[in-house]
């Protein structure tokens, strides 16, 4: 069957993982797994999508839209509301397993160029009609979700030009619906790079990375995509705003930054200009080492930050659990490299794993490689090479993929992230850790992977098994209480999945009252009816 649930929310390019040997036996040891639970296909969303909310147009508003956009880009099939609804949150994922999409879209539109969008956005304005800007839709925040139905405006299929390529300035304008491999492709064949390679790369665009706010795993050298975006168009109810390509300027505030995370509710990104880099594939140096513990092993990360002899591009460590799990599932435990280790004191359970990658000219990456490997050595870091550097980036996205068949035998399976300054790092990690481990069975493993001078992100993935018939209360008051320990312990809500729905609740007590009155002002500017993205950010009652 074609038009499942399934064939929704599957990650990626429908392109389904079995899950590995590893991870079976993982499975099975935490959670005391037998080989009959793995043959389970647990909410497996194989049913044809059929909703039970029809559009709820009058057939005249309808015929609006595809006069402003023509017939064939104007849909309202049950499939095309369905799979135009909602993003990749686990709560989400639990809604499409169990086919209860309670909030379609009315329409899909897919508009071809900026007048369009003005004609859209106008008759929306008009007749008070919600509209979502979506690009690859894989948003893990609620930041697509249509609670308030309407237009789903889908940017993928005609907004996905590259304009125009500047070497000169090295710049890049394109449209937000092109895809981070095209992008790239189209980057690298001109010797240049965008540097920015979210896990989600293969199925996300610029126009999402620049509206949620995102990070690459390089962002430790390459910077968030707030750090590339040198220009926007954007076109809100209130009107355009064009911001220009200057390499920096002090023309009053930065009106990038204004949109920049923006996630929807303050206009349609319609061009955004972003900064490139070189592309010298060959001058990569990688490194990997294993440090006795966590806490030397973030101490090295932050000397190597704030010695200034320059970044690593890539740059991770992974805390004594995912380090751990990773040697479990690729078959390290017991091997002679496994007990060289153990023989000098990096024990599993509080060993982690570092890999290092540094880009650019090939004295700078030399240089910088060859200082890393030297502060490492002080904290400790055994030094094993650049090959299991090298292994992970090749396998870079893959861990996504491990989502669904997880689930398909009643695992949840989510991941939370969030921003830290050094001093309260070990203290959150911790307490998030102890928070999470109250649950019975549930396995946990954290990494950092975008560093900086005065702090760093740190990333938890969890596995525990689903309860039962309610797995959606159990999931949402689990997932509370680690935002709420993650605020308490001095966290940022966000590094880079963005706000939405999901933490839109904390924001006030997070920025502060005056703050979000002058974020809801701003809004209320451009959104003077509140149709663009309604609830994402400012929570669905904005006004109370
Ligand atoms: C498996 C997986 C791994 C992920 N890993 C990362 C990661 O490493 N780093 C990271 O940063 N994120 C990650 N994410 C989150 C997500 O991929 C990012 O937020 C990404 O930037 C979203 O891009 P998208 O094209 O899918 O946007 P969408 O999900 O379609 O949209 C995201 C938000 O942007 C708004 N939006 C989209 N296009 C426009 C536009 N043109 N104008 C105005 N608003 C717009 C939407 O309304 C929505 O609020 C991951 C997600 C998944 C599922």
């Amino acid at each position: 069957m074609k038009n499942t649930y399934r064939s929704i929310f599957v990650w990626g390019d429908k392109h389904e993982e079995n899950l590995g040997k590893g991870v079976i036996e993982l499975v099975k040891e935490k959670f005391g797994y037998t080989n009959e639970d793995f043959q389970q296909q647990y909410m497996f969303g194989d049913k044809e999508v059929i909703l039970e909310k029809p559009c709820s147009f009058p057939e005249k508003i309808i015929d609006q839209f595809v006069e402003i956009s023509g017939k064939e880009n104007v849909e309202k099939s049950d499939y095309a509301r369905a799979s135009h609804a909602m993003g990749y949150f686990f709560a989400e994922l639990l809604l499409l397993r169990k086919g209860a999409i309670n909030t379609p879209p009315d329409l899909v539109i897919y508009p071809k160029n900026e007048d369009e969008i003005s004609k859209i956005l106008q008759l929306c304005n008009r007749e008070n009609i919600a509209i979502t800007p979506m690009g690859g839709r894989s948003s893990v925040t609620r930041g697509l979700e249509t609670s308030k139905g309407g237009i789903s405006l889908d940017l993928t299929r005609h907004f996905d030009n590259i304009l125009e390529i500047n070497e000169i300035n090295q710049a890049v304008k394109v449209e937000p619906g092109v895809y981070g491999p095209v992008l790239e492709k189209y980057l690298n064949a001109h010797s240049f790079t965008c540097g920015h390679f979210p896990q989600s790369f293969e199925y996300s665009t610029v126009g999402g990375w620049v509206a949620a706010r995102g990070a690459g795993q390089e962002s430790t050298h390459y910077g968030k995509i707030d750090d590339m975006v040198l220009a926007l168009k954007v076109i809100s109810p209130a009107g355009i705003i064009e911001t220009k390509d200057y390499p920096a300027n002090a023309q009053g505030w930065d009106l990038n930054k204004t949109f920049i995370g923006s996630e929807g509710s303050l206009g349609i990104i319609t061009q955004i200009t972003l900064k490139i880099r070189k592309y010298r594939p060959e001058n990569t140096a990688y490194s990997s080492f294993v440090f006795k513990n966590f806490e030397s092993a973030t101490t090295c990360m932050r000397k190597t930050m704030q010695e200034g002899f320059g970044t690593p591009a890539l740059f991770r460590i992974s805390d004594p659990e995912e380090t751990a799990t990773a040697f479990k599932i690729k078959g390290f435990d017991n091997t002679f490299s496994d007990k060289i280790l153990r023989a000098f004191g990096y024990h599993s359970g509080k060993r982690c794993l570092m890999f290092v990658t540094t880009e650019g000219d090939s004295d700078y990456t030399q240089l910088v490689k060859n200082k890393i490997r030297k502060t490492a050595r002080a904290h400790g870091g055994f030094h094993t090479g650049g090959k299991p550097a090298k292994d992970w980036l090749k396998q870079r996205y893959n861990s996504a993929y491990m989502r669904d068949p997880l689930m398909d035998v009643g695992i949840m399976t989510d991941t939370v992230e969030t921003a830290v300054p050094w001093d309260k790092l070990l203290p959150l990690w911790k307490a998030v850790r102890t928070y999470l481990e109250t649950r019975d069975k549930a396995h946990v493993m954290a990494h950092i992977s975008h560093v900086y001078e005065n702090g760093a992100n740190l990333y938890f993935t969890f596995l525990s098994p689903m309860k039962k018939g309610v797995e959606l209360e159990d999931y949402t008051a689990y997932h509370k209480g680690l935002i709420d320990t993650i605020h308490q312990n001095g966290g940022s809500l966000s590094h880079h999945h963005g706000i939405g729905r999901t933490l839109a609740p904390w924001m006030e007590d997070e920025m502060g009252k005056t703050a979000m009155e002058l974020m809801k002002a701003s809004k209320k500017f451009l959104d003077p009816n509140g149709i663009l993205n309604p609830g994402s950010i400012f929570g669905e009652n904005p006004d109370e």
